[in-house]
Formats: structure tokens, C-alpha cells, sequence
């Protein structure tokens, strides 16, 4: 059985030709499928019944289960994880904003770039997510809270750029008028650094807006945090980052979350500023987030504010990010945590 909604337009017409359809039945299937968001092909009434029947025997809709539904106590923010049919699960964040809604999805099950302060990524790779689970990620969101969504980041658990191909269809899906009509300077990926992919992303020309996880001023304590530096020289990312913002025209978002001890000094901050130097960047300061397996910190938010300042000083465009969520564990690299601790205990 095929999963249908991770044919792209252009695949799911070329079976449908084959088979013998009218050219026009696509669209139909398509509006079925992402307007109207039916469950079943017998809900699809204007096509034939034995078409319908075809469908049914050939492809299945993807539906995934909500395991937990939680809202924070502000009410802004909210998280769903979501459980797949082999057994595996992810966590999606909706935030709300005045202007329109957002969603954090993720793009694999666990991950393995192993970045020492993230919790996701501490019991590895699981799998990576078909174009489908991605897109339903936004669906069931859309459903469950009844809201229109109008930006994705692509920030939750995994590595978008390790799941390259069912990644970049899913922008393809995503920003199809067809199937979800998102505008693409609404998505947003972030990702830890693979500069070859996002060369590649950047040949692609989709215009996608991009964030940088950097975390460090300089390889040496990229490597403390991040064993995907030991790969990459932050000159050469920093390099890649710089084509891509002028590819865009368009400021590339720099992560930096904030350690105690590791990464929080003036002296960091001025090292940093020399190395964005001349690169169109904003750079996003992210207080970090606790978790259980990690003895990190994060600074004081005098020596953040102090971290700012220093940057400003160079004048390095930098804002600290808004925390949102926190209560539920859906701040930055506490997805899945929860779960995985319960899901340990429950094992054990
Ligand atoms: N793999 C991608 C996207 C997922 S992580 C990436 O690395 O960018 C999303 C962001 O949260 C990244 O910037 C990541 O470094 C940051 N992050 C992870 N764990 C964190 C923590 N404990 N506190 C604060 N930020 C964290």
C-alpha cells in the first residue's frame, strides 16, 4: 500500500494516468485529500465508486494518534505528540501570536547529531519521517486547536537536513497551492550545520528562510558542544552561511544558546561578532534550557543581558529569544524528554 500523501502532485498524477484516470482526477483527489481533509476514499463523492475502490485497494491516508495534548498556563503554547503506526512518536508545538499561528514540527524520530545540552537527541536515531507525517503534523494541529497556520519551523526533534529528500518534498507539498499552499518564506529550518546539505538546499533555490545553530564563537568550543563541529570548520559554515544570505537577500538566523562557563563571556561574544562580520545574520540568544542528563547551566540574566551588549556594541544585530512553553518541556531541546522518561520508567 502506497501513502498517499507522500506523493507529490506530479507523482500522484503519473500513477493515476497510468491507470487509465482523467487527467482532471488529481486535483480532485488532491482537494480531498488537503481541503477537505477527508479520512477515507469513500468520502471522496464526485469520484466513481469504482474508483473509488481502486484507490482503497492501492493507497492508505495516513492519520498519526495523539497521544498527549497539553497547553501551558499562558495558553499560547501547546504540545501534541504524536504516536505512528510502527510504534514511534514525536512532539509538535503550536504557538500562537497575535499575527498567526506557528508550528515547531520534527522531522525525525530522535536524532544523532548528539549536541551535548539537546535532549532529543539522547537515545539516538530512531527513524527519519516520511512527507507525510510531516504534513499531518500541520493537519491534525490545524485540527485539534482549530487554528489556520501560517509559519512552520522546521525546529523540533531530528535533523532536517539529515532526512534531506523527504524534507525538501515536503517543502514541495507544503508550499503546493494544491495541497497546503503555504507561502515558503513562512517555513523556516534550522539546522546544526551540514554544509554540504546546505549547499544543496541553497542550489535547490527555494528561497527557504534558514537558521544556524552556532553555538560557539570558535571551533575549539564548538566541539565541546556539538560533535558534528569535528566534521565541519565553523569557517566553512560560516562561509556556506554567507552565499546563503546573499542568495536570499535575506538575514540567516544564528542560534546561540547560552551556557555557564562554556560560551558566555564578553570575550565570546567579541569573537563571535568578528566571525559574523560582513554576513547578513541575526543572531538569536537562547537561555539554555534544562534537562536532567545534562549538567550545563544557564548564565545569569545579568551575564546575558551583558552578552547582548557586547554584541551590540559590535553591532551585531541580536535579540534573546521570547521563552515560550517551558512548563510543558516544549522549549528548545526538551522535546520528547518527558517521554522518554516515562517511556524508560515504564520499560524498566
Ligand atoms: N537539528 C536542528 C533543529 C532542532 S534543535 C538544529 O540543530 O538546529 C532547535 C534549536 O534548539 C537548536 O538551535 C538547538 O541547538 C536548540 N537547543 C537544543 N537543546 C537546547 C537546550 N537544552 N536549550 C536551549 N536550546 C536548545
Amino acid at each position: 500500500m502506497t501513502d498517499i500523501k507522500s506523493l507529490t502532485f506530479d507523482a500522484l498524477a503519473e500513477i493515476l494516468a497510468a491507470e487509465g484516470c482523467e487527467s482532471y482526477r488529481t486535483a480532485q483527489v488532491f482537494r480531498w485529500l488537503y481541503k477537505d481533509r477527508v479520512a477515507d476514499f469513500s468520502e471522496m463523492t464526485n469520484l466513481s465508486a469504482k474508483l473509488r475502490e481502486r484507490l482503497a485497494d492501492r493507497f492508505f491516508i495516513s492519520r498519526p494518534e495523539i497521544l498527549r495534548s497539553q497547553v501551558s498556563s499562558d495558553g499560547e503554547t501547546a504540545k501534541l505528540l504524536y504516536g505512528f503506526a510502527d510504534g514511534n512518536a514525536v512532539e509538535t508545538v503550536l504557538m500562537k501570536y497575535k499575527h498567526g499561528s506557528t508550528v515547531c514540527i520534527s522531522t525525525q524520530a530522535g536524532c544523532r547529531m548528539g549536541c551535548r545540552f539537546c535532549a532529543s537527541t539522547k537515545r539516538g536515531l530512531k527513524r527519519n519521517l516520511t512527507v507525510s507525517e510531516m504534513l499531518d503534523q500541520i493537519i491534525f494541529t490545524e485540527r485539534q486547536f482549530c487554528v489556520k497556520i501560517s509559519n512552520v519551523v522546521l525546529m523540533g526533534t531530528g535533523e532536517p537536513l539529515d532526512n534531506f529528500d523527504n524534507v525538501t518534498a515536503f517543502i514541495a507539498m507544503a508550499t503546493d497551492e494544491r495541497c497546503l499552499g503555504l507561502s515558503v518564506r513562512g517555513i523556516s529550518l534550522s539546522t546544526c550545520g551540514l554544509v554540504e546539505r546546505i549547499r544543496q538546499l541553497r542550489e535547490m533555490r527555494l528561497g527557504l528562510t534558514l537558521s544556524v545553530s552556532l553555538h560557539a564563537p570558535n571551533d575549539e568550543i564548538r566541539r565541546r558542544i556539538m560533535p558534528v563541529a569535528a566534521k565541519y570548520k565553523m569557517s566553512d559554515l560560516l562561509a556556506e552561511v554567507k552565499e546563503y544570505a546573499d542568495y536570499t537577500k535575506r538575514r540567516v538566523a544564528i542560534e546561540y544558546t547560552l551556557i555557564k562557563g562554556i560560551n558566555d563571556s564578553d570575550e565570546n561574544a567579541r569573537e563571535l561578532a568578528s566571525k559574523l562580520r560582513g554576513i547578513m545574520a541575526h543572531v538569536n540568544l537562547i537561555p539554555l534550557n534544562p534537562s536532567k542528563e545534562c549538567e550545563w547551566e544557564r548564565p545569569s540574566p545579568a551575564r546575558m543581558r551583558a552578552f547582548l551588549n557586547a554584541l551590540e556594541r559590535e553591532h551585531i544585530s541580536a535579540t534573546v529569544r521570547r521563552e515560550l512553553g517551558t512548563d510543558i518541556d516544549a522549549a528548545c531541546g526538551q522535546l520528547r524528554l518527558r517521554y522518554d522518561n516515562e517511556k524508560e520508567r515504564a520499560d524498566a
